[in-house]
């Protein structure tokens, strides 16, 4: 079994989503007491959110880049980034770090893929949805059109993720918010929607919608572990 990295922190709220997810899915693989291997690298939210909403991503990649070495140097024989936001920076960490990294955009891409959808719909933090290094990869590697949200319920979005669900705070409301989002968006023509922040499962599920829901968290620390247990 090769050793995950984990970089988080971005909230600890999702990261200990993967932590569970990770370790479950080892179980349920290997069975008996079988757990993952992992380091995991968990930053101090406060100061990732301020220099994200400073714009200051060349700060944030010298971060990124610096956790990944830690990781390294540790033992980690992969990356994994949790969180959909900082994947933003991959191309900066790449040229930099000698392991690779997992990329949440092409996990999720390839189970779009395997459902043989091509129209969906974005929900995440305002770099995610509007930066395009995540509707743009999905559009070119997977052949896969994105629609998000208005900019008015963008926004919605973005707040929720950063002053509730970063703090753990789930709310009956919010939750309606954004089913209330998603309903907008299939009237647009999507067939499944991807929850691209790593917090959102907290807050909506596939039970809460008709479409697919692609849930990232859940999505990304699956294929670590099958990368983990896959002999190349
Ligand atoms: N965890 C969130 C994501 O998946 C947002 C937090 C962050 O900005 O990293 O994008």
């Amino acid at each position: 079994m090769k050793t995950i990295g984990v970089i988080g922190g971005m909230s600890w709220e999702s990261t200990l989503e993967y932590y569970r997810i990770m370790n479950e899915t080892v179980k349920r693989k290997m069975g008996g007491s079988h757990s993952a291997k992992m380091l995991v690298y968990s930053f101090d939210f406060d100061e990732v959110e301020r220099l994200q909403h400073e714009g200051n991503w060349d700060e944030l990649s010298e971060m990124m880049i610096n956790a990944a070495h830690r990781l390294e140097k540790a033992g980690a024989d992969f990356l994994v980034i949790a969180t959909n936001t900082m994947h933003k920076l991959v191309d900066n960490m790449i040229q930099r770090i000698t392991i690779p990294i997992l990329h949440i955009v092409d996990v999720v891409g390839e189970e779009i893929v395997e459902l043989g959808l091509k129209k969906v719909g974005l929900l995440g933090t305002k770099f995610t949805m509007e930066d395009g290094f995540y509707s743009n990869r999905l559009r070119e590697n997977f052949g896969v059109e994105v629609f998000v949200p208005t900019n008015v319920e963008r926004d919605v979005v973005h707040s929720v993720i950063y002053d509730e669900l970063v703090k753990g705070i789930i709310k009956e409301s919010s939750k309606k918010k954004f089913v209330e989002i998603v309903k907008n968006l299939e009237l647009r023509g999507i067939q499944g929607i991807i929850l691209g922040c790593t917090e959102i499962p907290l807050l909506i599920n596939q039970r809460d919608v008709d479409i697919p829901v692609f849930d990232t968290t859940k999505l990304h620390a699956i294929a670590a572990v099958e990368f983990a247990l896959n002999d190349d």
